[in-house]
């Protein structure tokens, strides 16, 4: 699946099986690693990417080596996370959590410490740089040069498009960010989008050339996020048969929207009192980096609206602990002000749970709008509220959604993700470097 927009399929030159894959490559994660729990701080669905990406190429003969920055003495220079993944810690500014503005002036030690690794253990072993978010595409790249290889660049977000869709009281990314994207883009061998979504605002935003730019949607692991009993689920949560769980998971920031899933609830039982004595809020992740006060304001919120005895904060769970909260939901909220992908809305339509998100970003990609679930324009808890009180009250209906939620996951596994990325990565090789022009 090498793309999906116009004009991108010329990227295939030498197509799949035009040059061979990588034998081994270098994966950047500089600001978060993939060892860290997501759902809090900085990780969330780009560290389940880099991971369940990583093991499946290890799996089909690609070694991957990963580079992160050391944030404790106590993390060893390097960490076999799987057979044929290997995480690498690399000293760069000062030890604990640095926001992701202050790293940017980290960028040359880590730089150095990746070139110093790569000559220590194994020189001229890469074939290939991918990075993740703009900051290691920076670190990269310089790599990549340094190496002789090409760099591919996963962006995740971007600060246009995340700057053209802030919640109130959200900071505008700064244009440091903007400038560093640009640049980037011009760079990278090639740019993977998540979806067609995020490849028109790459070429429209950011002037990519459309031919170096593929479409490669993430995957769910479908291992792990299976159907299940409904009753049981809510039995091991400890919470009574009759409930309607609403679900939000994720990190607990402004722009997940969290305030929006109360709002919606408060209105739910304020139209149906009746519903007071067996809904639940379950809001199930932590703090994020740049917003720190907000469980605190969004415990607040549900103080205010009336409904704190409804509502369970919850702190990060784990992908096997997580599966009972997506089958004991009615329905998962995802209402974000701007989503790359929703990784979150695929898992829980994996385990047969109807997501109602609104529609930004990739959630029209990640959910069949009245199919697997309902996509909403805008923020008005209201318009939440009216979808959420018939897949409560309404069980076929829900549960209509939720069987058809199973077969759309089912889509979007991890082994077609590697699919695409090999294809990227093939192709790419195949392809002769950007010359120096394009680099200024
Ligand atoms: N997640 C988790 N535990 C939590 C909360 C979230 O493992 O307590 C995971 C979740 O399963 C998903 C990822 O974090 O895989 C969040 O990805 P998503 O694309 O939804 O949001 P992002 O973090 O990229 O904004």
């Amino acid at each position: 699946m090498l793309s999906e927009i116009p004009g991108a399929a010329g990227t295939g030159a030498g197509g799949p099986g035009g040059s061979a894959a990588p034998r081994r490559i270098a994966t950047i994660s500089l600001h978060t690693s993939p060892l860290d729990q997501p759902g809090s701080g900085d990780a969330g669905g780009m560290n389940v990417y880099i991971v369940e990406v990583a093991k499946r190429l290890a799996e089909r003969g690609v070694a991957v080596d990963v580079f992160t920055r050391a944030t404790g003495p106590e993390q060893p220079p390097e960490v076999e996370m799987a057979p044929g993944v290997t995480v690498r810690h690399i000293g760069a500014g000062p030890f604990g959590a640095l926001d992701k503005h202050t790293l940017a002036r980290y960028l040359c030690p880590f730089v150095f410490g990746v070139l110093r690794a790569e000559a220590r253990n194994d020189p001229g072993h890469y074939d290939l740089v991918h990075g993740h978010y703009w900051l290691s595409g920076r670190a990269g790249l310089v790599a990549a040069q340094r190496w002789g290889v090409p760099l591919v660049q996963s962006m995740h977000t971007l600060a246009r498009v995340k700057n053209s869709a802030l919640a109130e009281g959200d900071v505008p990314e700064p244009e440091a960010r903007v400038r560093g994207e640009d640049q980037l883009v011009r760079q990278a061998d090639h740019l993977v989008a998540n979806t067609a979504d995020e490849a028109a605002q790459l070429i429209h935003h950011y002037d990519a050339d459309p031919g170096r730019v593929s479409t490669v949607p993430p995957g769910v692991d479908l291992d792990v996020f299976t159907p299940g009993s409904r009753a049981d689920a809510l039995r091991t949560l400890g919470l009574p048969s009759d409930t309607a769980l609403l679900l939000f998971v994720g990190r607990v920031q402004r722009l997940k929207a969290p305030d929006v899933l109360l709002r919606a609830a408060a209105r739910l039982v304020e139209a149906d009192p009746a519903l007071r004595e067996r809904l639940v809020v379950a809001v199930v992740g932590g703090l994020s980096g740049a917003d720190l006060e907000q469980p605190r304001r969004l415990a607040e919120l549900a103080r205010t609206l009336g409904i704190a005895d409804l509502v369970r904060m919850e702190p990060p769970r784990t992908r096997a602990e997580l599966v009972h909260y997506y089958r004991a939901a009615t329905a998962t909220v995802v209402p974000s002000h701007s989503e790359s992908f929703g990784l979150v809305a695929v898992e829980s339509q994996a385990c047969a749970t109807p997501v109602v998100a609104a529609r930004v970003g990739g959630l029209p990609t990640a959910v069949r709008d009245g199919v697997s679930g309902v996509l909403i324009d805008g923020h008005d808890p209201a318009d939440y509220a009216r979808v959420l009180h018939r897949m409560i009250t309404e069980p076929a209906w829900r549960d209509r959604f939720g069987a058809a939620g199973v077969g759309h996951a089912r889509g979007l596994s991890w082994s077609a993700t590697v699919d695409g990325l090999l294809d990227v990565y093939r192709a790419t090789s195949a392809t002769e470097p950007l010359p120096a022009a394009a680099n200024q």
